[in-house]
């Protein structure tokens, strides 16, 4: 894909560089999904004056600055290839906008040279670029020489300071190249971390890029969270970003069960729910499962009813999507759940029904990811896998309100009175439904009904 898009670009005679992750990910050899060019010796209206001719051209802003254009081309063979266009920025370079050295933007200008425009980068294997017309790299800081090491390097002594948010990129590529930094960069973040506690929300958490992921997430997503999440605990940036994490570092808990600190719990558990490929919010749940466990330990409450309400507060506060924080509140209420009670198909329709079946596979996926990181015995994880073979088998099984064989009016033909009693009459045949699937027949449960009137 990369190379039919590159092509189209090197055919518009603009003589462009794809530049930065595309870069790095090619001499890689990964799939880079949306490739970035850029466009020497143009100012934002010749770019857009350039594209204009070959298709649609839209002003592309990230973080309300205006950094370049989305072009989609009329060409249809290149617009399946980027459904959602193509990113092409003009040079650009960091303008003073103040006394500090965080007071700058970023602003195009024709007249910087495709190395300056590197240098503003974040680090040295982000900051190349390859000439289409030629293929010559462009590779100012030793890129690619630290990406066959393999470490991470930022481009200059004041990066962090400038951007703190880079801190979390570089943790985020850690996780997903399994990289590591170099002692230079690890000491960079250490004197800068307390400067994430002004970095925007949503770059961190919920993400205002295209594909909807702050690098929080994408750190979670990536190969190695818990190499990631350790530096960050180490360099301080974890603290910054979710200060409840304070009282969870070197954390120890009573007995033999679960021996790490409370901090390498957390990390191998989210380790574990990576390497079981699960979704974000079981791995965003795998992050916060644990971190009431000292407040717990010290009043009354549970930790899983504590650690939804922290989870709810440390989600709003890096302003993830209100549909990901509520299913990460509940499988962190969820979690604790035991597993030696018998398990067989009548547990399995109970979980079911009070779960449903999603919130159900993921508890399944967390509990799975927990378990490996403590000491178990076999027969834990024995039925952890009987009660996942049940739960698909009994899937079909009648475990929601919708399922049952009659509704609401159907009681209230027999005589229920419309309100909360007749909610309640449900909830109670469905209980009954979810003990004897067989008794899921409209004439029987309307039998029932009326007999639970008289
Ligand atoms: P991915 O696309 O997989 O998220 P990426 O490295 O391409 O990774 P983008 O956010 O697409 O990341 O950014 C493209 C390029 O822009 C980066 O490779 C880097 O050169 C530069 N860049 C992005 N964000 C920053 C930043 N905060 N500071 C400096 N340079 C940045
Ligand atoms: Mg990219």
């Amino acid at each position: 894909m990369s190379t039919e898009i590159r092509r189209y670009i090197r055919s518009l005679g603009l003589d462009a560089y794809v530049v930065g992750g595309a870069v790095r990910d090619e001499l890689l050899g990964i799939e880079h999904a949306d490739e970035d060019f850029l466009v020497p010796g143009v100012d934002q209206a010749g770019l857009r004056a350039a594209l204009e001719p070959h298709g649609r051209v839209e002003d592309l802003e990230v973080h309300g600055q205006l950094v370049g254009v989305r072009f989609h081309p009329r060409d249809g063979s290149i617009r399946v290839l980027a459904p959602a266009g193509i990113e092409l920025t003009p040079p650009r370079r960091e303008r003073s906008t103040g006394p500090g050295h965080r007071d700058f933007e970023i602003v195009p200008d024709a007249s910087v040279s495709i190395v300056d425009d590197m240098a503003r980068r974040d680090f040295t294997v982000n900051a190349m670029a390859r000439r289409l017309e030629t293929g010559e790299l462009v590779d100012p800081f030793g890129g690619r020489e630290d990406l066959e090491r393999r470490e991470l390097r930022t481009v200059g002594r004041e990066s962090f300071a400038e951007d703190p948010l880079r801190i979390i990129r570089g943790l985020r590529l850690v996780s997903q190249l399994g990289f590591t930094l170099t002692d230079e960069t690890v000491r960079q973040m250490q004197s800068e971390a307390r400067r994430l506690a002004h970095v925007s929300a949503e770059r961190i958490g919920g993400g205002q890029a295209a594909d909807g992921l702050g690098e929080l997430s994408k750190l979670l997503l990536g190969r190695r969270p818990a190499a990631a999440l350790r530096l960050a605990r180490d360099t301080g940036a974890l603290v910054e970003v979710i200060p409840e994490f304070a009282d969870a570092i070197g954390y120890q808990l009573p007995g033999g069960r679960q021996p790490l600190p409370l901090d390498e719990h957390v990390f191998a558990v989210v380790q574990g729910a990576a390497d079981g490929g699960a979704k974000l919010a079981v791995r965003l749940a795998a992050l916060l499962h644990d971190l009431a466990k000292p407040e717990a330990d010290r009043g009354d409450g549970g930790h899983a009813g504590l650690g939804a309400e922290l989870a709810l507060a440390v989600m709003r506060r890096l302003r993830y999507p209100n549909v990901l924080r509520d299913e990460v509140a509940r499988i962190v209420a969820g979690h604790a759940f035991w597993l030696d009670a018998p398990i067989d198909a009548l547990f399995a329709r109970r979980f079911l029904a009070s779960h449903g079946s999603a919130l159900a596979e993921s508890l399944v996926a967390l509990k799975r990811a927990d378990l490996g990181a403590k000491v178990v015995e076999d027969w834990e994880l024995e039925h952890l896998a009987e009660l996942e073979r049940l739960l698909a088998e009994e899937a079909e099984s009648p475990h929601r309100l919708s399922d049952l064989a009659v509704d609401g009016d159907d009681l209230i033909a027999v005589g229920h009175r419309e309100g909360p009693e007749l909610g309640a009459a449900l909830v109670r045949l469905l209980d009954h439904v979810v003990d004897e699937p067989a008794e899921n027949d409209r004439d029987r449960l309307l039998e029932l009904a009326r007999q639970w009137l008289a």
